[in-house]
């Protein structure tokens, strides 16, 4: 099963995608995630996306198109696709990447969210150094205070990104070049919504309802 998460910054699809990762066996596969890992390593791609990021703006096509290609044949039990794709020319980049591999996409779930409470939601954001395991200031706090309930790590961190000026500029690109790509997946009746403001475990039952239903 392929799936995409699909919604604004801070809508929740990397706490849903690491989920279903554990409890599935698929792979989350991350654009935005990639691109932190070659910008901490210096990468030629980190190089030419380090601005744009820290800006909010989107990288290019090519070079997420091209990240997720070299992933896509490790996600055997499926692939959750968080942060991809955020513009009708990555959602065409995926339906080869996939009709080359015999693969089509099975649902594309859409979080709805209220967008001036990703405000709170994305300042409030830092993950786990170790594991990436994502938390909250007031909403989703590790259950044993600076301890990463998924690695028992003790290191933190937040994102150069996750300010406010920046969400601005990031929620203004996905309405203007991601929330479009909707309707192409609605003609192939592939979208499903959920309710992203509810709790992130009523999220996730509503996922797993998609999920198992369709078996
Ligand atoms: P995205 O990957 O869509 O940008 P995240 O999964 O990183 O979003 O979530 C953004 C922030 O909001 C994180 O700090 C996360 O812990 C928190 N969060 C995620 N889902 C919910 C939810 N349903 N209710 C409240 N906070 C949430
Ligand atoms: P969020 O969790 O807030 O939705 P991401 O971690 O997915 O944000 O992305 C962070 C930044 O990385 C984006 O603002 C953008 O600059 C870049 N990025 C990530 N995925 C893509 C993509 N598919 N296309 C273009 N840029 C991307
Ligand atoms: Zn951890």
């Amino acid at each position: 099963m392929d799936i995409i998460l699909l919604g604004p910054p801070g809508a929740g699809k990397g706490t849903q995608a690491a989920r279903l990762q554990t409890n599935r066996g698929m792979i989350q596969l991350s654009t935005g995630d990639m691109l932190r890992d070659a910008v901490a390593k210096g990468t030629p791609v980190g190089i030419k996306a380090k601005a744009v990021m820290a800006a909010g703006e989107l990288v290019s096509d090519a070079i997420v198109s091209a990240l997720i290609g070299e992933r896509l044949d490790s996600a055997t039990e499926g692939a959750i696709f968080d942060g991809f794709p955020r513009t009708a020319h990555q959602a065409e980049a995926l339906e080869l990447l996939l009709a080359d591999r015999d693969r089509k996409l099975d649902h594309v779930i859409e979080l709805v969210v209220d967008e001036e409470a990703l405000v709170d939601r994305i300042t409030g954001r830092f993950t786990c150094a170790c594991c990436g395991a994502s938390y909250h200031d007031h909403f989703h706090l590790p259950k044993i205070e600076g301890t990463c309930d998924v690695c028992g790590s003790h290191e933190f961190k937040r994102r150069p990104d996750d300010n406010e000026a920046t969400v601005r500029t990031r929620m203004a690109e996905y309405r203007a070049k991601t929330a479009p790509i909707l309707p192409f997946y609605e003609e192939k009746g592939l979208v499903r919504r959920v309710d992203g403001m509810a709790s992130v475990d009523e999220v996730a039952t509503a996922i797993d309802t998609i999920l198992d239903t369709s078996q």
